[in-house]
């Protein structure tokens, strides 16, 4: 755990410049507007460690897969969300000295993450190797009201000396990526263009021939007027374009240069409009200005956070946790283009990239559910609708039949591209998350229908898969499923991984309720699917309805717990608190072998499937395996702490429910795993919000009512969300006198607090 960053309810602050964080500091201060986004690289020159990052959503390239050992059924190519072409450039000379944070001295250094304003900031002063010294505010933000717009305000002022500056403004798609699998480029020029004060460049990914088109255009001010320039040169080469500015400065006289940036790819206009698009965009933000941009991207995330805001009063470190989860949620995807999903790491990293995994539909669903219209949470689904034919294919290529569905559990345009045999092919988990989000989905809407019109064709492709994936065992007399991998990778290849099997039965008899349901309400809707799919509805629903009874389900009867798998009692049955801190994380200290033998947990499993079928338990049963479980679960996956935080509150665990919050709260902001320099885990901060939401708050959703059984951690003086539910916005607030309950628009509701029903009027 690494707390260099200081406490505040809305902005993320580091100050003092220690290279070694700042990595860290180039996921967590990332910024982005759901359309595109970067890492908090510096503006300037640095020859430090850093990881340059910019991302173009949609945009990506099918890296060809490089594994030590061929296996059969292995996806050809990784989708890797590309580093795209770099419009932040801006580097800084005076005489021969270059201003680089790597080389130069570096004083009063703050970087500040503003999240109310959407805003990332910079200010230092440097003193260069010949001892001249200037001070630098740079800010800069991916606009929220112009998804295709970027734009920087870099200040300096020369402190002790008047000179000559050469200033470089630029953009560079000469960029790679550092997972590049081959050390391979991706991008090729199709065009470049540079004039005074503007340039661009197209440049294509080669392969999938996304067109991307930066362009850049900037103004040198001091004191409100122009500059006089006294040469720019035009600076062109392969996937570069940009000027060279020179011009005097004087001691104490502040400059600001005004850079704005358009970034416009093929998937939003056709590829030859592409360049007269970009100069249109970047025509319309210099006019603006860039004080006007930015109180417009400010008023979007104003609105934002009226809708979204989580308050927690008395705990500043949980308060900022909370709001850094929802800020990274929420320029990561806003919803508006049906095409885009949320990758794990956004656009903070490349890592998981912006790729879709389950955590869509797992994690993140449930937010947007709340905290979004309908349609936003729908479109999520028909993006999996859409993706059913690949999945249909995925599943063909492992030799299953008859139109099964085997969902990826890495992808960008519904087919498989991960690459580790026991994920690809074992973690099939991942399949039913599609299934379990419908579930949720139209419990929280109400959107039944949704079935007739695509859920049904989904859930008839993957309760074909369940049905072909699992064996009878006549030695158990039962169904098994042999060789998985459950949602705790710390394990492999396993024999009827508890969450798995409950899963497949469950999405089974989802499926089956889910036909009787469409069939008798949209019969010529339900006819027309069958036909479709080639469904042999008597045959393929009496064998789903066996699977159902006959399901194995790995259980200790003496304990009263379910197995996480066959053998799991074979183990020696450790605590995480008898591990040496210096053995933490496991992933990253221990051989692979020593952690699969281990009895330490990645991440919730069986605590994972009570989570999403509590109803189905006793308080009892979910209090035992809890005892059991918890202690050895290390959460080296982003994905574990929210589930355990729900289950620790609903049990009454208060300050392990706290502890935990914090873990997935401040999981970045602290680096609790050691890994945030790869970029932020923007899929679990919709579990962070859940922890909150669900989890203190107790919101369930049951039998078309919302029910709150809220808690408040000693720690806090109150804590408020609102939540929108079937066209009502809910406000509830938790102090320690009690629940606030609020309706702040819509029509009456009734509501269940701590079981007693409220009329919100
Ligand atoms: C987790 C997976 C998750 C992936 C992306 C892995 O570490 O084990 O469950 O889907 O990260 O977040």
């Amino acid at each position: 755990m690494k707390e260099f960053l200081k406490h505040h309810p809305w902005q993320i602050i580091e100050e003092g410049f220690d290279p070694h964080y700042h990595t860290i500091s180039e996921s967590v201060f990332s910024i982005g507007n759901g359309q595109m986004g970067q890492r908090a690289n510096f503006e300037e020159t640095y020859t430090g460690e850093t990881l340059r990052g910019s991302y173009v959503a949609g945009v990506y390239y099918p890296d060809k897969t490089r594994v030590g050992w061929w296996k059969n059924g292995y996806p050809e190519y990784f989708a890797k969300v590309l580093n795209a072409p770099n419009w932040i450039g801006l580097d800084l000379r005076v005489g021969k000295h270059v201003l680089d944070l790597a080389t130069c001295k570096v004083e009063d250094f703050r970087r500040v993450l503003d999240m109310q304003a959407g805003t990332l900031s910079r200010s230092f002063v440097a003193t260069l190797a010949d001892g001249k010294k200037l001070r630098i505010a740079a800010q800069r933000f991916c606009s929220m009201a112009r998804g295709e717009v970027g734009a920087i305000r870099y200040a300096f002022t020369p402190l002790n000396f008047s000179d000559q500056v050469t200033v470089s403004l630029f953009v560079d798609a000469d960029v790679v990526n550092k997972d590049s699998n081959y050390d391979e480029k991706f991008w090729e020029e199709v065009y470049k263009e540079a004039s005074t004060a503007c340039a661009i460049v197209t440049a294509q990914t080669k392969k999938t021939f996304f067109h991307v088109t930066t362009g850049m255009r900037y103004v040198i001010t001091s004191g409100g007027q122009p500059v006089k320039i006294d040469r720019t040169d035009i600076v062109e080469r392969e996937k570069f374009a940009g000027n060279q500015v020179v011009f005097s400065v004087e001691q104490d006289k502040e400059i600001v240069i005004y850079k704005y940036a358009a970034v416009l790819s093929s998937e939003n206009h056709a590829k030859n409009e592409l360049v007269t698009a970009g100069k249109q965009v970047l025509d319309d933000a210099v006019k603006a200005g860039y004080d006007a941009l930015l109180e417009e991207h400010q008023n979007i995330w104003k609105h934002t956070w009226d809708v979204c805001d989580i308050t927690i009063e008395g705990d500043i470190a949980a308060q900022q946790g909370i709001r850094f989860n929802i800020f990274q949620l929420m320029q990561t995807y806003t919803g508006k283009d049906e095409r885009l999903n949320i990758g794990p790491k956004g656009f903070t990293g490349e890592k998981y990239g912006g790729v879709t995994y389950w955590d869509t539909e797992a994690y993140c669903l449930p937010f947007f559910l709340s905290t979004a219209e309908p349609k936003v949470a729908r479109n999520l689904l028909v993006y999996r609708y859409k993706h059913l034919p690949k999945a249909i294919e995925n599943a063909h290529k492992l030799g299953f039949v008859q139109g099964a569905a085997f969902y990826p559990f890495v992808t960008m345009n519904g087919e498989e591209c991960h690459n580790e045999w026991e994920i690809t092919f074992e973690e099939i988990h991942r399949t039913s998350a599609m299934a379990y989000a419908m579930r949720d989905y139209i419990a929280y809407t109400g959107d039944k229908a949704y079935l007739a019109e695509y859920g049904l064709e989904v859930l008839i492709g993957i309760a074909r898969f369940w049905a072909q994936r699992v064996n009878w065992s006549s030695d158990r007399n039962k169904y098994v499923i042999l060789g998985v991998t459950g949602p705790n990778e710390y394990e492999n290849n396993v024999n009827n991984n508890w969450y798995t099997n409950y899963l497949g039965a469950w999405t089974l008899k989802f499926t089956l309720d889910a036909i009787d349901y469409v069939k008798s309400t949209f019969a010529s809707r339900f006819g027309e699917i069958a036909g479709h799919v080639h469904f042999k509805e008597a045959e393929e629903t009496t064998k789903w309805r066996e699977i159902v009874e006959k399901m194995y389900y790995p259980e200790d009867s003496r304990r009263g717990i379910f197995l996480q798998q066959d053998g799991f009692l074979d183990k020696e049955l450790k605590r995480v608190s008898d591990l040496r801190p210096e053995d933490r994380p496991l992933n990253q200290k221990w051989s692979w072998d020593r952690i699969l033998r281990s009895c330490f947990i990645k991440q919730a499993d069986v605590l994972q499937g009570i989570f999403l079928f509590e109803d189905d338990f006793e308080m009892e049963t979910i209090r035992r395996n809890f005892d059991f479980y918890e202690p050895m679960t290390v959460h080296e996956s982003s994905l574990s702490p929210c589930v355990h935080v729900i289950l620790a509150s609903k049990l009454g665990y208060k300050s392990m429910a706290y502890d935990l919050y914090l873990r997935t709260a401040r999981l970045d902001l602290d680096d609790y795993n050691n890994d945030t320099e790869d970029g932020c885990h923007i899929t679990s901060m919709a579990g962070t919000w859940m922890s909150v939401v669900r989890g203190f708050g107790g919101m369930r959703v049951k039998n078309e009512t919302l029910y709150f059984t809220p808690f408040i951690p000693d720690q806090w003086a109150s804590y408020s969300f609102r939540v929108e539910f079937r066209g009502r916005v809910l406000k509830i607030k938790v102090s320690k006198d009690g629940v606030e309950t609020k309706l702040e628009s819509g029509a009456a509701l009734e509501i269940l607090v701590n079981d007693a029903a409220v009329l919100l009027k």
